[in-house]
Formats: C-alpha cells, sequence, structure tokens
C-alpha cells in the first residue's frame, strides 16, 4: 500500500488499502456508518467491503450525471434524518466522481458538516475526483453550480474495483489523468502516450479496455493523485494556481452541460476530451504553444476518444460558459498552455475566438471521419 499525505487527509493507494479501512473506522468511534452507493457500485463493490464495514446503513442513488442534484441531495438528507444520523456520523462515498461530489456536499452541509471518506471506484474518481475537496451538485443545468470545500478524512482507491468498470467509462477517467500530464508534467504525458504502442499482452490484463496495462494502470493513478495534491496544497480554495486544473474545463463543462440536455449524453471525460482540443486551439492562438504541440495533443486525444463533431449551438456553448466560476468581470476565463506540460491561469478570449475553437475541433475530425 502507497500513502499519500495531503495537509488534511491521507490517501490510501492499493487493493490492500482496504484493511486499512476497518481500522480507520473503528479508530474514530463513529455513532453510525452511511455508505452511499448508486445501483453499480452496490452490486459490484460494496459486497467487497462487507467485511471491513460490518455495522453500515445504505444510502442508494440512481446513478449518473443526472442524478447530481438537489432532489438527490434532499433524499440523502431525508435517510440520514429519518436514520437518526448525528454529527457523530460518518458517510461513506463508494463509487465514481457523482458519488463523490455529492456525497461530499451533502455531508459537509448536512447538520452544519459531518465527516465523510471516499471510496472511489472509477478511474476518474480514483485519479482525481476522489481528492481536492471540492464536493457540489449541479443546478439549472450549470455544472457543480452549488457546492463546498470540504476535505474527506481519508481516501481508499481500490485498483480492483476498476475491473467491473466499462471501456466506455475507464476511458472517460483517462480525459483527467491526460489532462494531468498536459498541464504539470511532460514526462507523465510521454509515459501515458507510449504504451498505446505496447501489444495487448505487454499491455496486461485491462489491454482491451485500457490504453495502459494493469501496471502502468496503478503507476498512473498515483502519479495523477500526487500532481492534484501538490497543486491543491499550494491553493486548497482556488485563488490562483488551483485553476490550472481547469483546463479543458470551460468549453468541456459547457458541452458536457449541453449533451445532458440530449438524449446522447456525453460523459464528463468525454466532453473534457473535446474541450482540451478547443482549449489547445486557443493556446496555440494565445499563447504561442507550438504548431508541432497542437498537433502531438490533438491527434493523440482523437486516436483515444474518437469523438463526434461539436453540433450544439455555439452562442448557447457560449452561454453556459458565461456561468463558469472562473469567470471574472464577465470575461470567460481559461487556463491555457504555452507548452505540454505548463499551464498559465486566468487568459479571456473573445467569442469570436471560442467558435473558431470549436470549428477548428470539427476539422481536424473530419479527416477522421471520411474515413468511416
Ligand atoms: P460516475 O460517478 O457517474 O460513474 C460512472 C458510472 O460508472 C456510473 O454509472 C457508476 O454507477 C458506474 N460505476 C462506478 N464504479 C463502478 C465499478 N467499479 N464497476 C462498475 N460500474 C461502476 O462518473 P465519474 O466519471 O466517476 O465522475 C464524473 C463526475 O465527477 C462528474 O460529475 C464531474 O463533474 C465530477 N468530477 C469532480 C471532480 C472534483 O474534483 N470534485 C473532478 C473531476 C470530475
Amino acid at each position: 500500500m502507497e500513502t499519500i499525505s495531503t495537509e488534511q487527509y491521507p490517501v490510501y493507494i492499493g487493493n490492500d488499502s482496504v484493511d486499512k479501512l476497518n481500522e480507520f473506522l473503528s479508530g474514530r468511534d463513529y455513532t453510525s456508518v452511511f455508505i452511499l452507493a448508486d445501483e453499480n457500485t452496490k452490486k459490484h463493490c460494496l459486497p467487497k467491503l462487507k467485511k471491513e464495514i460490518p455495522l453500515h446503513k445504505i444510502i442508494q442513488i440512481k446513478s449518473g450525471e443526472k442524478s447530481k442534484n438537489i432532489r438527490t441531495c434532499e433524499k440523502i438528507w431525508k435517510e440520514l434524518s429519518t436514520q437518526n444520523s448525528d454529527r457523530k456520523s460518518v458517510l461513506v462515498n463508494l463509487g465514481g466522481g457523482v458519488i463523490s461530489d455529492i456525497g461530499g456536499f451533502a455531508a459537509s452541509t448536512y447538520k452544519r458538516g459531518i465527516d465523510f471518506i471516499n471510496i472511489p471506484t472509477t478511474l476518474l474518481a480514483q485519479a482525481d475526483a476522489s481528492v481536492g475537496g471540492k464536493t457540489g451538485i449541479d443546478f439549472m443545468n450549470f455544472k457543480n453550480q452549488i457546492g463546498t470545500f470540504s476535505f474527506p478524512k481519508a481516501v481508499f482507491v481500490i485498483p480492483d474495483f476498476l475491473k467491473t468498470l466499462n471501456k466506455r467509462e475507464l476511458l472517460s477517467g483517462f480525459s483527467e489523468v491526460i489532462k494531468h500530464g498536459l498541464i504539470a508534467d511532460r514526462d507523465y504525458w510521454k509515459k501515458i502516450k507510449t504504451p498505446l504502442f505496447l501489444s495487448p499482452k505487454e499491455r496486461g490484463l485491462h489491454a482491451q479496455v485500457l490504453p495502459f496495462g494493469e501496471d502502468l494502470g496503478g503507476v498512473i493513478i498515483s502519479r495523477s493523485i500526487e500532481i492534484k495534491n501538490k497543486i491543491v496544497t499550494a491553493d486548497p480554495y482556488e485563488n490562483g494556481v488551483r485553476k490550472i486544473l481547469n483546463f479543458g474545463h470551460t468549453i468541456g463543462h459547457a458541452i458536457e452541460s449541453a449533451s445532458l440536455k440530449t438524449k446522447k449524453h456525453l460523459l464528463h471525460g468525454e466532453a473534457i476530451a473535446i474541450g482540451m482540443i478547443c482549449e489547445v486551439y486557443l493556446s496555440r492562438k494565445c499563447k504561442g504553444l507550438s504548431s508541432e504541440e497542437l498537433d502531438e495533443i490533438t491527434s493523440f486525444i482523437i486516436s483515444v476518444f474518437n469523438p463526434k463533431p461539436v453540433t450544439y449551438p455555439v452562442k448557447n456553448l457560449i452561454a453556459l460558459m458565461k456561468q463558469d466560476k472562473k469567470n471574472k468581470n464577465e470575461e470567460i476565463n481559461f487556463t491555457l498552455l504555452s507548452c505540454i506540460g505548463k499551464a498559465e491561469i486566468n487568459n479571456s478570449c473573445t467569442e469570436e475566438l471560442i467558435e473558431e475553437s470549436i470549428k477548428f475541433f470539427n476539422e481536424r475530425l473530419a479527416p477522421a471521419l471520411k474515413g468511416v
């Protein structure tokens, strides 16, 4: 087991971190333990924890982004209230980023705050969402519009949980991993790209579903957590440098929200992958990112995600971007790259340039689409 200590809580990484869970819970004198799960994590993950959390009550919510709202939150608060949860209760968030976001928010507001711990079960949550202390829900079709900065008491990362995750969800999580390399670590970027060229045998267990082997999967989770943790430690409440973690998210969140209004909604990481390509274009225009790196990043992301063109009206996307939490004085604020591994915060771009970046994305797809 590997432990990464953040200022506020430990992150235990490894399949054996599950052993630490019982010790952790029993050492804290909690009056009751609630587990927040969705139908998938209840089925696939909870049975593996029965021994470590012998006495608990389950709060089950429906899976997916569409549940990350105030109605689901009310359901969680109601269950905590009717089961007489007091301030010495703990909420264990067992699931992906939706569960850790909404569970963290519900716990941090219930009776002015009860403890919560995260047991992330998707790649996206293990490598990113479960650490950093951002909790929240979507509101009026705006992503994470309501939320708190609240830190879990501990995070337990059990990579084996990824074995039941489908390929689409795994790839969605890979998007945040790519982001970590692009904003902060050129060597890491090179590493995550390389295994794509290994044979399926060399890539190991997840060969069919992951663009990296099982061992490298573990390396990826801890390196991603390290990168995020270093940034969050420097600026826990996002007054400055933490904004670099939002690379790809200004346009990506708008695309994700627009897609949630349709029948074919995109997963968070799929939308962020598109957002990163658009924002790489903005980086070339505003920050002098080289055309070689623009090409390298764009080709890699397209090859991994095989995205579809963006057809939502640009004015709708821009209206959504105007709600982005980084904005100031009504200017849409971006984190952009000056080169791979180096991100710069607080860039504003005109609406014309944003529109151009979406056009660029669609045009880059054209050759790939023609080939189909
Ligand atoms: P998710 O939580 O919706 O999980 C994806 C799907 O996988 C769900 O259907 C879930 O039931 C299923 N699932 C989860 N674990 C499983 C397992 N082990 N086996 C089988 N199925 C499993 O989505 P996500 O991609 O994990 O998270 C996306 C959310 O995370 C978004 O709402 C995004 O805004 C948020 N996020 C938050 C932060 C943060 O810092 N707070 C960072 C990045 C993303």
